[in-house]
């Protein structure tokens, strides 16, 4: 039996105001009705969490954050946390995405708190690994997707958290327009799938989601769903049009 929902999550980075949001929202429960067989998971700016919380409150949509914090309160000028996050009505994070690694100076040591804090508060983490253009040609993909993995998860058994999920996101592949091959994407995700396996035993190797994100699109995510260790998507640009979403997400079914 397969244990893993797939699951297909927008990641729309700093992109829609609530009037946006709301239109976008709209439209695709229109056009998905029910998102059924697969988790839908819709990651918006902060600004628009309540709205979409509200108009996606009788669907099967649901919601998260782009980061969390790991402190539930003080004085953290412009952090957000767990307890707030709960409030606004998300149930999912995304933790370490690569543009707050590179733009933010977010670290593995980062990430591991932020996956600690998003637990406590009963968010489901969605955290990315994935190497840069750099490592790949110096044939250190699996060495920097470990070292994320092993830091950032450190003792965190993912396998006891229903739904976790891993996002691997080659950064060449990360709005550039080129997408991994499914043979590179399913080559690192079994990757991963062994070292859960390795590192923590039990469920975690079949209970954990591992998506695929880069340049995901409707004329490439038949192809790369289709492959065994491939769970689902963390769609960024093409989650900003609802066709194209829409169409991605029938392609995980
Ligand atoms: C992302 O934001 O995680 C992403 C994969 O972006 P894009 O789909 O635009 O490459």
């Amino acid at each position: 039996m397969d244990m893993r929902k797939p699951l297909i999550v927008a990641n729309w980075k700093l992109n829609n105001t609530i009037p946006e949001a709301l239109k976008f929202a709209a439209v695709i429960t229109a056009d998905l009705k029910a998102a059924g067989s697969v988790d839908v998971v819709i990651a918006a700016p902060f600004t628009c969490l309540y709205s979409l919380s509200v108009a996606l409150a009788e669907t099967d949509f649901q919601l998260g954050a782009q980061n969390i914090f790991w402190e539930d309160s003080g004085a953290f000028t412009g952090e957000i946390s767990g307890p707030m996050l709960k409030d606004v009505g998300c149930n999912y994070v995304i933790i370490g995405h690569s543009e707050r690694r590179q733009l933010f100076g977010e670290t593995n040591q980062n990430v591991h708190l932020k996956i600690q804090a998003a637990l406590k508060h009963g968010l489901i983490p969605i955290v990315c690994v994935g190497e840069t253009l750099e490592e790949r040609e110096a044939n250190r993909t699996w060495e920097v997707v470990e070292t994320q993995l092993r830091e950032g998860f450190g003792s965190i058994d993912p396998g006891e958290t229903e739904g976790f999920a891993i996002a691997y996101e080659p950064v060449w592949a990360i709005g550039t327009g080129r997408t991994a091959t499914p043979e590179q994407a399913e080559e690192v995700h079994e990757l991963i799938r062994k070292h859960l396996d390795t590192a923590y035993g039990g469920d975690a190797r079949e209970k954990t989601r591992i998506l695929y994100g880069g340049s995901v699109k409707p004329s490439n995510s038949r192809e790369l769903l289709a492959k065994p260790n491939i769970d689902g998507a963390l769609v960024g640009g093409a989650s900003l049009n609802t066709a194209h979403f829409a169409a991605i997400v029938r392609s995980a079914h």
